[in-house]
């Protein structure tokens, strides 16, 4: 028999967790749930910060070291990497705004975050001490923080994400510059790595579904305590911050994009989501936009009209880098976990967000559930526990789905873009092909990214 998909198991994770943990406050045995079912989440949550500093250092080595021709191509590749950074730049400031005005946070009872902060926080005040002191050390103590003084300390502690991003930058860069018969073994090292880390990642998403029942089961005891009707104040909160992801998605999709490609090429922009679309269903269907590219890399060249020249270089470069969906979720998340755990955001912390989310879309691995882990990175940086995931997790496949599409489509538009003004468009191309269209034809890419 053919095995369930992934998405479908941890739903059915979830849905028996929530029961369980209903079941367990009805019927008085929450404190086994605590005891028995809870370390198993805790275990996953583990798994899931484990492979974080790997992950990052890896992914982004590889990534930087593959950009050996970005001095040929320095021209098209200075336009497409800021591009890229002022979308993501943006997408985060839209989920920013859009958070801070529904507040999904605010859905749970004051009492309730003061509970789950002391009940999550065991570190809390710890944290929030270095926090302070960062803040008596003056405006440019992040800076001075972002630069380690010693590597294998930065890989000792997630909270120093920022530290190891900054490294991984300056070991990429200074490979490229190397010369390549010295570089390349090492180039091959990273290659490997990347996959066997990639595994990992599968790996452990494996195990979501049981992660995802037990975190659940607990958190709904440790939310509810004696009191069923405060379960319901976690789901209404839930409900509303998937809500204000989805909002931010659909604002780029429906409001961003249109108005890029009206403004700055000759496609119609019902032209270019019609050639995009089976793509963005590709998206949907994997969460990973590494395993959508080749369908993206076809459609943009062969429906859009954009020149092979230009589509290779942005596109592969796009879905390691660019994650405008993933920058939007960043910033939704990590306010949202915040707020529930009763912490006060400053500006100066909303500011951090801006910058650590964006270094963290940019590190994502393009495969289902990056992004979550990364914003272990986020959480750290503005002093939230780490814990927070516990609350989204549930929730999160299915805005992967969405954030994916908004991935991938952020790529092709900015292909697109930089096809346009280098005059490597092929206009009229997208009417024609599109009125042939045969039925969508995906070729998923199941067999390289088996998660799902
Ligand atoms: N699944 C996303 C992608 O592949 C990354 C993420 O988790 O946000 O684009």
């Amino acid at each position: 028999m053919k095995s369930l998909a992934l998405h479908w198991k941890i739903l059915i994770g979830m849905a028996l967790g929530v029961i369980l943990g209903l079941a367990g406050v009805v019927g008085g045995f929450g404190a086994f749930i605590q005891d028995w079912i809870k370390p198993f989440g805790i275990i996953f949550i583990n798994l899931l910060k484990l492979i974080a500093v790997p992950l990052i250092l890896v992914s982004l080595i590889d990534g930087i070291s593959n950009l050996t021709d970005l001095s040929k191509l320095s021209r098209i590749g200075g336009k497409t990497i800021g591009f890229y950074i002022f979308s993501t730049v943006l997408a985060i400031s839209i989920g920013l705004f859009l958070v801070n005005l529904v507040e999904p946070g605010s859905f749970l009872p004051e009492e309730k975050r003061e509970e789950l902060r002391s009940k999550y926080a065991s570190e809390a005040n710890l944290k929030m001490e270095t926090a302070n002191s960062v803040e008596d050390s003056g405006p440019l103590q992040i800076l001075v923080d972002i630069v380690p003084d010693n590597i294998f300390g930065a890989f000792t502690s997630n909270v120093n994400m920022l530290q190891v991003i900054f490294f991984a930058f300056m070991f990429g860069i200074a490979m490229v510059m190397t010369p390549q018969a010295k570089a390349l073994p090492v180039k091959k090292f990273f290659d490997g790595a990347n996959s066997i880390i990639l595994k990992i990642v599968e790996l452990v998403m494996l195990t979501a579904p049981i992660g995802v029942f037990a975190l659940l089961a607990g958190l709904i005891v440790d939310v509810a305590g004696d009191d069923p009707a405060s379960a319901i104040d976690l789901f209404k909160a839930l409900g509303v911050y998937s809500l204000t992801v989805l909002l931010g998605l659909a604002i780029m999709i429906f409001i961003f994009y249109p108005t890029v490609i009206t403004a700055f090429t000759s496609i119609k922009y019902r032209n270019f989501f019609k050639g995009i679309f089976p793509a963005q269903m590709l998206a949907f269907s994997t969460s990973s936009s590494a395993a959508t590219l080749p369908v993206t890399m076809d459609r943009v060249e062969n429906h859009l009209g954009v020149s092979e020249e230009v589509s290779s270089f942005v596109l592969p470069l796009g879905a390691t880098i660019n994650m405008d969906g993933t920058s939007i979720h960043q910033a939704v998340s990590a306010v949202f976990i915040a707020q529930a755990f009763a912490h006060d955001l400053t500006m100066a912390d909303q500011l951090t967000i801006v910058l650590t989310a964006t270094l963290a879309s940019i590190g994502a691995a393009a495969v289902p559930s990056a992004g979550l882990i990364m914003l272990v990175i986020v959480l750290g940086a503005i002093g939230v526990e780490p814990e927070g995931l516990a609350l989204i997790i549930a929730v999160d496949r299915p805005i992967d789905m969405c954030r994916t599409i908004v991935n991938v489509t952020g790529d092709a538009t900015v292909a697109t873009l930089v096809a346009s003004t280098e005059g490597e468009l092929r206009t009229g191309l997208d009417e024609e092909r599109i009125t042939k269209e045969e039925k969508l034809e995906v070729q998923p890419r199941d067999k390289e990214y088996p998660i799902d």
